[in-house]
């Protein structure tokens, strides 16, 4: 087997540039170099070496020496140096890069291949000397760190102590033969720690960075990304070997990163950093303040040392000629990083930039306008999850504001929270229900567990490219970087700004969009829906077959999902609107009666207010059909805790509060999930289901004679295993039905169905479909019954099964599409044999999912029903399911 793949100066060897096999970074490189851009050349050791290194206890194959000499001589063609080469020495990288990103978890080592003989070689060539003990400074720091994993702290305590004897501030005030000082206090060091000479045979360095980034693949911080990502353990990183460009060469040098488009609004602006004489990771770092790359955000940012456009225009203009190049090649946006070798331009890689649900969809709509993506594409580019972002609410501007201080709004949105200091102290909070905004100096690839339980990241340092603000835009987190005011005392747990101080456990909001800090929390207003957003759910209409419902029992919450594009209610629980103040009193009468004379007395009060419920939702959901669920809960979830909840409901009823107390201890149940509950209520008191389909049809027939439009009520009969307890309840609908159309005057189409919740129901379906007009698929209960796991108590092992792979994901987020979901097909195809025109939806917690929506297209349901926030979202998710 090859593993070895070369790139560069006209050589392809990874021909359509497989990310699979070549890891993102080398395919990329690849393709760069193959489409004509200035990449130095290399060659990437693909991952399934990685694969095998793991398989073979950590050992490389025989095989791969020669590969990887193959490949050292083919950058040597190129370049005209050799590696070790004490007179003109070849210097290269050794980068990871696996198939996704994976944003500062996996190692990179620079200058390898500089030794105490090789660095004279370099200074003599270069004509450059404080450039060439430069370079070996950072070589040894990053070798030590990221290969013998050293305690980098001792390296950079060596540096502070060195730059204040020289008196220097900056890294960049330092001579030849300051770093050649530190050079020497450096290996001592290494000796120290290590116990040996740094290494100088320039193999042996090769093949140890190889050994450490393969190695960085099982790094504790990179199987926590994986894990939070959803990236397999087997996919294993590619390990790029390629010539050193170097940024640290003078005034006419300098090194960048960038994105085609802005990031976190999606603007077609160049948007990024470069810092003139740097190398490397310096740009992120936050050693320096990098400058902007162009004039217009220089002056929109009010900042004063010249940007790229300013301070390199040939290059700068070469720069821009290459993100066109690169859009039209990857027809997304890039996000780029460049080194700028006296005055040369290089690129060292580009990838498909992370970006804000804002941007991506911006991004999507004018691609699609620009004509250089179809809008089918635009569709499939935007993920649906990322769309919450949008939809959720924004600062309101005319609420008064507080303002500690302001930093760079580095990822949008805003947030409101309790101030905590360290990831762990964010994650336990969280855990406790707690809103908390994570306050860093900077954030490091050790704080992204609590990064993600937080509502936002506040930090003092750092950069619209920093760890934080890359981090917290592809989570969706709201971000202020750079707040340089924030003197944070981590010790304290507190932090000042000015005269004031905050402490662990305050709350403050944080605004990403425009970097302002304030102290505590600030109103919100509901986010605009018009705009790309519209345009791209017009788009997304287009390509759906799936029909998308809510699941709403407030005229509101129908509101709501009506404004966000639902096509109808899927799912009306009637039980919601029985815990209303003014009516609980009179439920727990109807339960508690002893008789039905007892029943029929409460339920003729709460007639009224049901129909009013039904009255306002059908007039909100004009003419669209309205899928109402009839009582579903066990009884005993309504009755009276309190004594003065008894002795209300014993005067209500006209009986004695022990008698309640007796007959509410009777109906208690050792399992009530599986015990007297959804259409057993309706067989044993028929009364309530009556009650319930009367309110329906009159106010379904007020409704149409008051507005002209009639609706469309979808009553739903739930908990049903055989056919015959559908039969008996379509019975009381219809008669139901008939009586009050003959006291109105006035008839009204409806249907009557039900839920398919229970493993029977499912199978039965070809049955049931005999007297169900349509089915509704609860895949809250059928996945609680189906896998025999009670949902509420599924925490304490679910983790567990999840991480031993026993489900590839929690099954009430996202559905078992291999069990539960072979019960639906089945209910599917027999339905459909009795029936074939009975209506099929979902109406469970999955309906907003969208891998779920996605096994509902394949299943050929009618519609998914998802709560009113999550309906663009299964709009889109349905559109992309037909794609
Ligand atoms: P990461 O995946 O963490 O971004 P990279 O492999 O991209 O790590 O490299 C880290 C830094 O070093 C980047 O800024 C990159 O541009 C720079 N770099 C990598 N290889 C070279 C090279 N051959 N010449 C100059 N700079 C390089
Ligand atoms: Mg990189
Ligand atoms: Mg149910």
């Amino acid at each position: 087997t090859q593993y070895v793949y070369r790139f560069g100066g006209g050589v392809s060897d990874g021909g359509q540039g497989d990310k699979n096999l070549l890891g993102g970074k080398g395919a990329n490189l690849d393709g760069m170099a193959s489409i004509g851009l200035p990449v130095p050349p290399g060659f990437t050791i693909s991952t399934a070496m990685c694969t095998r290194y793991y398989e073979d206890g950590q050992h490389f194959p025989d095989s791969l020496r020669a590969e990887v000499a193959a490949g050292l001589t083919h950058i040597e063609g190129i370049t005209g140096k050799r590696f070790g080469d004490a007179a003109d020495p070849l210097l290269v990288s050794v980068r990871s890069g696996a198939r996704v990103s994976m944003p500062g978890m996996m190692d990179t080592v620079l200058n390898l291949g500089l030794n105490d003989r090789t660095v004279e070689g370099l200074a003599a060539v270069s004509g450059d000397a404080r450039f060439a003990w430069d370079s070996y400074r950072r070589f040894i720091q990053m070798y030590s760190d990221v290969v013998l994993e050293l305690d980098h702290g001792a390296f950079e305590e060596a540096l502070e102590v060195a730059k204040e004897d020289k008196g220097h501030f900056l890294d960049t005030d330092m001579t030849a033969d300051d770093w050649q000082a530190l050079v020497a206090s450096y290996k001592k060091i290494v000796e120290q720690q290590w116990g040996k000479p740094f290494p100088q045979d320039v193999n042996d360095q090769l093949w140890g960075a190889i050994g450490a980034v393969f190695g960085s693949w099982q790094s504790e911080r990179a199987k926590v990304y994986r894990r939070l990502n959803g990236i397999p353990g087997d996919w294993g990183t590619a390990v790029n070997v390629q010539a050193m460009v170097f940024g640290n060469m003078g005034e006419t040098s300098a090194t960048g990163v960038a994105f085609t488009r802005d990031p976190a609004t999606g603007e077609r602006a160049y948007y990024g950093e470069f810092l003139i004489n740097a190398q490397g990771e310096d740009v992120v770092a936050g050693i320096r303040t990098p400058q902007y790359l162009t004039l217009a955000a220089r002056e929109r940012a009010g900042a004063k040392a010249a940007s790229m456009e300013e301070a390199m225009p040939e290059t700068f203009a070469e720069l821009a000629g290459v993100f066109a190049l690169l859009e039209d090649h990857y027809r997304d946006m890039q996000d780029i990083e460049f080194t700028v070798e006296r005055g040369k331009l290089w690129m060292l890689q580009t990838r498909n930039g992370k970006r804000t649900a804002a941007a991506a969809l911006k991004i999507a709509v004018d691609m699609a306008n620009e004509g250089l993506i179809s809008r089918d594409e635009a569709v499939a580019r935007v993920d649906p999850a990322a769309l919450d972002q949008l939809l959720h609410p924004t600062l309101d501007p005319a609420a008064p504001r507080d303002v500690l201080t302001s930093g760079l709004p580095a990822s949008p949105g805003a947030a409101s929270g309790t101030v905590v200091f360290d990831a762990d102290t964010a994650e336990k909070h969280a855990a406790q229900g707690e809103a908390v905004i994570l306050v860093r100096v900077e954030t490091s690839p050790e704080d992204i567990h609590g990064m993600h339980a937080a509502k936002g990241i506040l930090t003092a340092r750092g950069g619209m490219t920093s760890h934080a603000a890359v981090v917290a835009r592809g989570m969706g987190r709201p971000c202020v970087s750079g707040a340089g005011t924030l003197a944070i005392d981590a010790k304290a747990r507190l932090f000042r700004v000015g005269e004031r101080t905050i402490r662990e456990g305050e709350t403050i909001t944080i605004d990403g969009a425009s970097g302002e800090v304030m102290a505590g929390e600030v109103a919100t207003v509901q986010p605009e829906l018009a705009g790309d957003f519209g345009t791209l759910m017009a788009w997304a209409d287009g390509a759906r077959r799936l029909k998308v419902r809510t699941n709403a029992e407030t005229p509101h919450d129908c509101r709501t999902a009506r404004d966000f594009g639902a096509e109808g209610v899927g799912l009306c629980r009637t039980e919601h609107m029985f815990f209303d103040a003014g009516r609980i009193t009179a439920v727990r009468q109807m339960i508690l009666a002893d008789s039905e004379q007892g029943r029929r007395a409460a339920l003729d009060k709460l007639l009224p207010e049901q129909r009013a419920d039904f009255t306002e939702i059908f007039e909100v959901m004009t003419s669209l059909p309205v899928t109402i669920r009839l009582l579903d809960p066990p009884l005993h979830e309504f009755l009276p805790h309190e004594e003065a909840e008894f002795a209300e409901v014993a005067e209500a009823a006209s009986v004695a509060v022990d008698a309640l107390k007796r007959r509410a201890a009777e109906l208690h149940e050792v399992n009530p999930m599986l015990g007297h509950r959804g259409c057993r209520l309706g067989v044993t008191y028929p009364e309530i289901y009556e009650m319930q389909a009367r309110a329906i049809f009159e106010a379904a027939c007020d409704v149409a004679a008051r507005t002209g439009n009639a609706p469309i009520p979808e009553v739903m009969v739930p908990l049903v295993a055989t056919r015959r307890e559908l039969d008996l309840m379509k019975g009381i609908i219809d008669d139901t039905a008939k009586a009050v159309f003959v006291e109105k005057g006035r008839e009204i189409a409806y249907l009557v169905g039900t839920m398919i919740e229970l493993p029977r129901a499912a199978l039965k379906a070809g049955e049931i479909a005999e007297v169900g007009q349509f089915f509704s698929f609860g895949t809250n209960d059928l996945t609680q019954t189906t896998l025999g796991v009670s949902r509420d108590d599924a925490g304490r092992f679910l983790t567990s099964y999840v991480d031993k792979g026993i489900f590839a994901r929690d099954p009430f987020v996202s559905i078992d599409t291999e069990g539960v979901g072979e019960l639906i097909r089945i209910a599917v195809e027999r339905g459909r044999a009795t029936r074939p025109d009975i209506k099929l939806g979902i109406c469970g917690e999955h309906g907003g999912d969208p891998a779920s929506i996605a096994f509902c297209e394949g299943a050929g349901l009618d519609y998914v029903s998802a709560s009113p926030y999550r309906v663009p979202i299964a709009r889109l998710a349905a559109a992309q399911a037909a794609l």
